[in-house]
């Protein structure tokens, strides 16, 4: 088996870079799991770094006023693991916890029509628009890239349904421990290096060319061509489409936005780890300085479905990013700020959106010997790790098959 990757690393949109000032090795932006995404987890255990990834059990939402949600999980069975701390919490009113308890159940018995956006069903369903904004939009936003105005219901209601409702263990955040590249394309090229497989990087897929129903051969960036038995295309959907094969997803889906902002702190000791901050347009925010061994403090602060950003200058976002963090911080103690680094990914997931099912390309397609995969293809998940590790299995699967 060889690897053709066309960027000089590995990892996609899941990568880390040398930051030229600091010389630390960092993100493009944080990424979590949840402890739903039980793909993502058995791909981490095959390459050997599951144990780079925490997952918590207690997730903080910090309301517009500093109110917070701590979502823990009890001894009871699911659905009602995370009932004690909804019922302990000031951040609903208790007529808002009633309604909580009747939206949920509604969710869980009531699939949408296909053609619903999440916004319409939510409506639908009678879920007050403080839930919405209070608890329902921030973990849209974390696990889809967008809110209740934007996204489908079908993805909408999986992701409620999955994270707070299905197993105990759902909610959890499942954060690395260190860069993402320790995480995936260190362990990923080890794994593939001991099974005999030979990773290019800088090699880029020009061309494909075919003859009836089979590609014959692969034009590299260099001029050599290949000519393997199977090809299997794991790239974006432009870059397949200027391949030679065009799907109808190249056209159609659309690609929404995420900032990351990578605030550098004279003084490493802000005493908090990561806060979903509820109203804001950065909604996350991690405190990476012990992750990453620095010596000087250092903030993530994410921003979901970042529209709004567009047409801002980098003092304004990085106004707004240290806005978030001043929330999430308990104690008024703020170093100073010493550099920030703006991250802005424009095609960072697509939109699940009503339209983007039937959109997606399955793994196999009319040509025999060639295989989809990507997080864009049908895996019924939204743009993720977890996306990407299904249809990846699924690629594997159908070669076999075949
Ligand atoms: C800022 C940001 C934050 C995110 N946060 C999260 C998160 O918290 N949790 C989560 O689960 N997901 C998150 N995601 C989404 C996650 O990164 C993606 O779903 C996942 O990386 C997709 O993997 P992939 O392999 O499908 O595609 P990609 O990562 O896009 O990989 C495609 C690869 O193909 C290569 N390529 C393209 N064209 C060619 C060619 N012609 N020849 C050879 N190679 C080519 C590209 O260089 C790239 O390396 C985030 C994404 C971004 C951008």
């Amino acid at each position: 088996m060889r690897v053709f990757e066309a960027k000089n690393r590995l990892g996609g949109r899941a990568h880390s870079f040398r930051e030229r000032e600091t010389g630390a090795t960092i993100d493009n932006c944080q990424h979590v799991l949840l402890g739903c995404c039980d793909a993502a987890r058995g791909f981490l255990d095959k390459i050997g770094s599951a144990e780079r990834i925490a997952f918590y059990d207690q997730m903080t939402l910090i309301g517009a006023k500093g109110e917070s949600l701590t979502i823990k999980s009890s001894m009871l069975p699911a659905p009602l693991h995370l009932l004690p701390a909804i019922l302990r919490t000031r951040y609903f009113t208790a007529g808002e916890k009633l309604e909580l308890g009747r939206v949920f159940a509604r969710i869980a018995q009531t699939p949408p029509e296909n053609t619903l956006s999440a916004r319409d069903y939510l409506r639908e369903i009678k879920c007050p628009q403080r839930l919405i904004d209070l608890l329902i939009d921030p973990i849209l936003a974390s696990a889809l890239n967008e809110t209740a105005s934007d996204a489908s219901a079908e993805y909408a209601r999986m992701v409620v349904s999955k994270s707070l409702m299905e197993g105990r263990h759902g909610y959890k955040l499942g954060v690395p421990d260190g860069p993402l590249s320790q995480l995936i394309e260190v362990p990923a090229l080890r794994y593939l290096s001991r099974r005999g497989c030979m990773v290019h990087t800088s090699a880029k897929i020009e061309k494909l060319h075919f003859r009836g129903d089979m590609v014959t051969s692969a034009l590299l960036s260099d001029g050599k061509r290949i000519r393997p038995d199977y090809y299997v295309c794991a790239v974006p959907p432009w870059s397949l489409d200027e391949m030679g094969f065009a799907t109808y997803a190249a056209r159609r889906l659309r690609w929404r936005p995420i900032v990351c902002v990578h605030l550098f702190y004279d003084d490493p000791c802000v005493d908090f780890e990561r806060s979903c901050v509820v109203g804001e347009p950065f909604g996350w925010v991690f405190n990476k300085t012990s992750d990453f061994g620095l010596n000087f403090g250092y903030i993530q602060a994410v921003a979901s479905a970042a529209e709004s950003l567009n047409g801002l200058d980098n003092n304004d976002i990085i106004e707004l990013a240290e806005r978030a963090v001043a929330k999430a911080i308990p104690h008024p103690h703020k170093p100073a700020l010493k550099r920030a680094v703006i991250y802005n990914a424009s095609r960072a997931t697509f939109s699940t959106g009503d339209t983007s099912d039937g959109l997606r390309p399955s793994t196999v397609t009319p040509i025999q010997n060639l295989f989809l995969a990507g997080d864009w293809t049908d895996t019924r998940w939204p743009a993720t790790i977890e996306g990407a590790a299904i249809s990846g299995i699924k690629a594997a699967n159908a070669i076999l098959r075949r």
